[in-house]
């Protein structure tokens, strides 16, 4: 059985319920898109991995047309074609969304979802 202060640890790094309905945080809040290591730039750092790498819709972040090299800037990657059908897919037909969306934003908008915070104060760990 756990004691107060191990359940209050517990209690804080509670994984997020993903059983919520989906909720694209990159569309519904200030979630910002990732500039990869390998220079593109995708809907969020959540996607930037070999599961999502192998969604077709998350692949054709990384064509090569795509790469920041092959663009005047940033804006006119986020403006391009498949910038816009992106926001549309999770807009009107967010069923389509690729799974690795549907894991990490099928929680509430507030769930961190991957990390949690700690603030150190003059009082201790809070
Ligand atoms: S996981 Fe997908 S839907 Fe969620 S914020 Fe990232 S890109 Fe958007």
């Amino acid at each position: 059985m756990l004691d107060h202060g191990n359940q209050e640890k517990e209690k804080m790094i509670k994984k997020p319920d993903r059983a919520e309905s989906f909720k694209p945080k990159c569309l519904l809040t200030d979630r910002q898109p990732a500039y990869t290591a390998t220079g593109f730039i995708v809907p969020c750092c959540w996607v930037d991995n070999p599961w999502g790498m192998r969604d077709d819709f998350i692949k054709r972040f990384y064509d090569p047309k795509m790469h920041i090299d092959n663009n005047e800037s940033v804006m006119e990657i986020m403006n391009s074609d498949l910038y816009n059908e992106w926001w549309d897919m999770l807009i009107n037909r967010p069923e389509e969304a690729p799974d690795i969306c549907k894991k990490y934003c099928g929680s509430k908008l507030e769930d961190k979802v991957t990390k949690h915070d700690t603030y150190i104060s003059k009082k201790g760990n809070k």
